[in-house]
């Protein structure tokens, strides 16, 4: 559910294939309270969307490419919403 909430595609390159592919990344870390990507919530749906309006979801492959240029880019470069 968090994925068809997150529009059920990669917000970068469109892919949709398998929603197992698809991967939440945190705008800002620190405001990170729980894992989203984990099975089994224990909070309830409603703080799940507060956490997940604060997400991006994009598929496996540009979640890594996103994180080899925060990377490269310092590490803890802000990530802008593209
Ligand atoms: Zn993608
Ligand atoms: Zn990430």
């Amino acid at each position: 559910m968090a994925v068809e909430y997150k529009g059920g595609k990669c917000e970068a390159c469109g892919y949709d294939r398998c929603a197992d592919a698809l991967e939440f990344h945190h705008n800002n870390a620190t405001s990170k309270k729980f894992g989203i990507s984990e099975k089994g919530y224990t909070r309830s749906w409603d703080a799940v969307k507060d956490e997940l309006d604060k997400c991006i979801m994009i598929c496996a492959n540009c979640h890594r490419e996103l994180h080899a240029k925060l990377a490269a880019s310092g590490g803890n470069a802000r990530v802008k919403s593209e």
